[in-house]
């Protein structure tokens, strides 16, 4: 694997690389370039040279290659396939899913040539007029996660190339050859050397060098909101713009009232896609208490039967990497601390073969969590859900906004009042109504409180990557009189 670097496939400054491993074996599977500040300065650097020249080529060409990329993409996305089941984990049917994501992504995206519009406004006389113009900001440092590798790259890319800047990508170190592969096809479509740079490497190491850099305009991270915090620190630097997209601790809330087969459906979904390594997972389950026994009983045999193991024959894929997997029976200790009960899984599962060291959990479910457990308060990130009782409507609304984080949320009733006292009360960036998720490309991703800033996805998403400029005209015949200035 290499670093792309002003259009050359290049190894890291000193040579020096990290591994990258598949997580069903905890096997090697390739090396990457453990880059260097000089790598990141020659980076940076070369993207502040292009973007200028990017932008000039105009936005139905931008489009054009964009749109190349997706067809690039289309055109051998088993490759992109096979790579997200052997370095991420996932199971076939969702790393095909995941490719539809990408692709979706980049077409959306691309549809915005020819579409961003700036403002005619008014003067304070009738020979004056504001031009707004929504330029592009510059150089975008994008920082992204291994939950979802390929379409938070995509998510990312398209916007930030759709709207003329030139990009310095960081991906998650557990998942750089999805990147990579990603990358390349942006290049075969005609992205302009310079204009979109790949450098890889720790972010404990280089991240901080990276988001201070004087150079950058934008930094767009998808990750934990303590990466989060620590960039809004570092940002004081150059005052970049940040769009922060970080943690999530989904309420699911189940009334009495609701459809029960889809809300358990929907929960299988919410908390084992992806082996509960979603932001928008179901964390936090909030069970009517007239309907808790039954829902509990049908959930526990449907999660008993998942099968775990082997990507391609399994329903359930591994965690990303061994620290994963030790937070999973960490989550499991403090449940013993406090007493809970085990109602299913709660373990490492014994595999055989090449996935023995493989970093696998089973699904768990977990009784009576009270609402102050470590449990209901921090990101668990994995396949572990607890439950808790409600049987009072204002009381539960207030459950589910007990939580730093204010990403996603879901709720199951039939009672179409309860959905709009809902909409309003339940204060996350968006909440599923007798559905899963995942969101949509024209819906604008975005969280309250530790969540994080700003949002992507929609109209607003594609425009945080845009900087509003003002010209002011006057065009009178009159003499120009300044108030305030007596004598001119
Ligand atoms: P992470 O550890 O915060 O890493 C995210 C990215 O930031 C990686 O590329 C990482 O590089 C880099 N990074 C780490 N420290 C950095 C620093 N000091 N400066 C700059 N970059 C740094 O998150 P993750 O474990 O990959 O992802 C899981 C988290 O992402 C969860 O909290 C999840 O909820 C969140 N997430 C949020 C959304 C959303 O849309 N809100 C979507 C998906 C995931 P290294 O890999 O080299 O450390």
């Amino acid at each position: 694997m290499k670093n792309l670097i002003d259009g050359k496939w290049v190894d890291s400054s000193n040579g020096n690389t990290l591994d990258d491993l598949n997580p069903s074996t905890g096997m090697k599977i390739d090396t990457f370039p453990a880059s260097t500040k000089e790598d990141v300065n020659a980076a940076i650097d070369a993207a502040e040279r292009t973007y200028g020249k990017w932008y000039d080529l105009g936005s139905k060409e931008r489009g054009r290659i964009v749109r190349k990329a997706g067809d690039l993409i289309q055109l051998k996305r088993k490759e992109l396939e096979d790579l997200l089941v052997r370095e991420c984990g996932k199971i076939r049917p969702q790393a095909q899913e995941e490719v539809n994501g990408v692709l979706d992504q980049i077409y959306y995206y691309a549809e915005f040539e020819r579409k961003i519009t700036g403002d005619l406004v008014e003067g304070d006389t009738s020979t004056r007029k504001i031009l707004q113009y929504k330029l592009p900001r510059g150089v975008v440092v994008a920082l992204t996660p291994w939950n979802f590798p390929a379409a938070m790259v995509a998510r990312k890319l398209a916007p930030a190339l759709m709207t003329g800047n030139s990009v310095v990508l960081k991906p998650s170190s557990d998942t750089p050859l999805i990147a990579e592969w990603i990358v390349r096809k942006f290049q075969e479509a005609g992205v302009p050397s310079g204009v979109l740079n790949f450098v890889t490497g720790k972010g404990s190491e280089i991240g901080d060098y990276i988001v201070s850099h004087k150079k950058v305009a934008l930094v767009t991270l998808t990750g934990s909101t303590g990466t989060g915090q620590r960039i809004i620190e570092k940002s004081s630097a150059n005052m970049a713009k940040l769009m922060l997209e970080l943690g999530g601790k989904a309420p699911f809330i189940v009334w009495k009232d609701a459809d029960m087969e889809r809300a358990l459906k929907t929960l299988v979904w919410a908390k084992f896609w992806n082996a509960g390594q979603s932001c928008i997972a179901a964390e936090r389950l909030y069970l009517h208490e007239d309907i808790a026994d039954k829902f509990k009983e049908k959930y526990v045999s449907m999660i008993k039967g998942i099968t775990v193991g082997d990507p391609e024959k399994s329903q359930m894929g591994p965690l990303i990497n061994k620290d994963a997997q030790k937070s999973m029976e960490n989550v499991m200790k403090v449940s013993s601390d406090e007493n809970l009960k085990v109602l299913s899984g709660g373990k490492v599962p014994e595999l055989s073969g090449d996935f023995k060291n493989g970093f696998f959990f089973e699904p768990t479910l977990i009784d009576n969590v009270p609402q102050k457990s470590s449990l209901f308060q921090d990101e668990i990130f994995g396949p572990i859900l607890g439950i808790h009782r409600v049987n009072d409507w204002d009381e539960t609304l207030k459950l589910a906004n007990d939580s730093q984080f204010g990403l996603a949320s879901y709720l199951f009733t039939e009672d179409s009042r309860r959905i709009f006292q809902a909409a309003e009360a339940i204060r996350f960036g968006e909440t599923y109504i007798n559905m899963p998720g995942p969101e949509s490309s024209q819906g604008y991703h975005t969280g309250f409180r530790m969540t994080g800033l700003a949002g992507e996805g929609s109209k607003y998403g594609i425009e945080e990557y845009l900087q509003i400029k003002n010209l002011y005209v006057d065009y009178s015949r009159n003499k120009l009189e300044i108030g305030g200035m007596p004598g001119f």
